[in-house]
């Protein structure tokens, strides 16, 4: 370290709790480099995560809502940014490693395929005897594999506990182990549904797919509603509805919060091995749950499940579907760079991740040109 500024360890030892995950405590990366001089190595990763072309594609990849329904809604993009910002604002109250946070945030879904959670199962069934495909593991093979940044290994070279957080992801519904994921996985996780239970009810309601009267019936946002009268009384519908997101981020936060905080406060003292090795894991009230499962289930039966969208769902499904399957049989018509990846992954996956990492209208412009051009398509 030169003396440009002091060294990030400095500042952690001052700023997180002891059961933070410490950057001087990282078991570093695959592949050794030099420190940095002022940039401790949690907030390279996220540096590495936010300028690699991956990321920036989320701007061109649906969350729940395509980019032709409006110009309102969230991308994936802007979801991401929204997961950031509240997983940073708990790991703060809880002294965690927030560059760490906001690494792994900025990387959760970065493995998702073009149209939503629609893309995802097609391709999971086109890839069925390759494995089939995951979005949370599709994150790894992008920045372990696909991003090409240095000349001597590819991939983008992260930190060993970044990986690791993903990999917890991808690996979510597997049985529980003793271990727990480190408190700043723990914390993305959360932030991830908190986010998008919010900004679905947003979206929606200003795309016409839902009410808010409709959503008064749901407790979770019954008890946002009144809260949201007692401080703003008389809000116009326009105003209505930001102040609901807004209420409903605050509620669930500040919940989360209160239920968590004194505990994780007590194992101050404690290090980030130690608590993950005595299971330590962020969780809510019963009663809070009940209510949150409530109120998935409502949007899932009301919007997820909505005829526009399965509509979308329907014709985006068929085009990837016929893309898979036309370029597993014609290999010839892949990109470079997905031909030689078919010699080491098979053709089924090649082609799957070549799919996998396109935007919507990218892979609208491809399926295209694939039944009306000749020669290979494009490499994103
Ligand atoms: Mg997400």
């Amino acid at each position: 370290m030169n003396d440009i500024a002091p060294h990030p360890a400095s500042r952690e030892n001052v700023l997180l709790a002891s059961y933070a995950m410490h950057s001087e405590d990282t078991a570093g990366r695959k592949h050794p480099e030099p420190e940095h001089a002022y940039r401790g190595p949690f907030q390279r990763d996220r540096d590495r995560i936010l300028h690699c072309s991956a990321f920036r594609r989320l701007a061109g990849k649906m969350q729940v809502f395509t980019g032709d329904m409006g110009d309102y809604h969230r991308t994936r993009l802007t979801h991401t940014f929204e997961v950031a910002s509240i997983a940073r604002t708990i790991g703060r109250v809880l002294r965690l490693n927030e560059d760490l946070i906001e690494a792994l945030a900025l990387m959760h879904d970065i493995g998702h395929p073009p149209y939503g959670h629609c893309g995802e199962d097609v391709l999971h069934d086109c890839m069925r005897q390759a494995g089939g495909f995951s979005h949370n593991q599709f994150a790894l093979t992008i920045v372990e594999d696909l991003e090409q940044r240095f000349n001597r290994f590819s991939g983008l070279n992260l930190s060993a506990e970044v990986l690791a957080g993903q990999t917890e992801r991808a690996n979510k519904h597997q049985p529980a182990n003793v271990t727990a994921p480190l408190l700043e996985v723990q914390v993305v996780d959360a932030a991830d549904s908190m986010a998008y239970d919010a900004h679905d009810i947003d979206d929606a309601v200003q795309l016409g797919l839902l009410t808010i009267e409709e959503l008064s019936k749901v407790r979770l946002v019954d008890r946002a509603l009144q809260s949201i009268e007692v401080k703003f009384p008389n809000l116009s519908p326009k105003q209505l509805r930001p102040a609901l997101v807004h209420e409903l981020v605050d509620l669930q936060v500040s919940h989360f919060l209160e239920h968590n905080v004194p505990r994780i406060y007590a194992a101050e003292g404690k290090t980030s091995a130690e608590v993950r090795e005595e299971g330590l894991r962020l969780d809510e009230d019963q009663q809070f749950t009940q209510e949150r499962r409530e109120l998935e289930k409502f949007l899932f039966d009301n919007i997820y499940r909505h005829a526009r969208l399965l509509e979308i769902r329907h014709s985006a499904g068929q085009r990837l579907e016929q893309l898979h399957g036309t370029l597993v049989k014609q290999p010839e018509r892949l990109p470079l760079r997905f031909r030689q990846r078919a010699g080491s992954v098979g053709p089924i996956r090649a082609v799957g991740e070549y799919i996998a990492g396109m935007t919507d209208r990218f892979c609208d412009m491809q399926h295209e040109y694939l039944f009306s051009g000749v020669g290979p398509l494009a490499d994103w």
